[in-house]
């Protein structure tokens, strides 16, 4: 069981709740966790448990980013509208930099989510487990 965050601005909502839809089934297995409105809109959608953080706005990115840091976090979908300012760009950016810093699995697109969550369902992220059986709590 693998922890995946989800994340989608206002205006890729929509895809996110198609994309969720569509791989229900892979995402059953694992721990979800969302910013606020995302989370709510999947679980409105879908059978799936997400546990919501804040809105992305008011915090929810840098709270991810907090188990990013720890290196908790094993794989997240961010949905990014490119066309639209955000005003918590700083948050945004300081999530996408963790995950380099960490190296963890991040899509900003639908079309390479697709392509995570097909590695996701024939296991090849299974080395994560690993770093959770090896590697647990908070790192220097
Ligand atoms: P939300 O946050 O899921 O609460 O809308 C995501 C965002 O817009 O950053």
């Amino acid at each position: 069981m693998l922890k995946i965050a989800l994340i989608a601005h206002d205006r890729k909502k929509d895809e996110m709740v198609n994309f969720t839809i569509a791989y229900e089934h892979v995402f059953k297995p694992h721990q979800l966790y969302a910013t606020g409105t995302t989370g709510t809109r999947i679980m409105e959608n879908t059978s799936l448990e997400v546990t919501r953080f804040m809105s992305g706005p008011l915090g929810g990115d840098q709270q991810i980013g907090a188990l990013v840091a720890t290196n908790e976090m094993d794989l997240i979908i961010f949905l990014r509208d490119p066309l639209m300012a955000q005003p918590h760009e700083p948050d945004i950016t300081a999530l996408l930099r963790l995950c380099d810093v960490q190296g963890i699995p991040v899509a900003t697109n639908v079309a390479t989510a697709e392509l995570l969550v097909k590695c996701l369902e024939r296991g090849d992220f299974a080395w994560r487990e690993l770093v959770h059986k090896y590697k647990p709590g908070i790192e220097e």
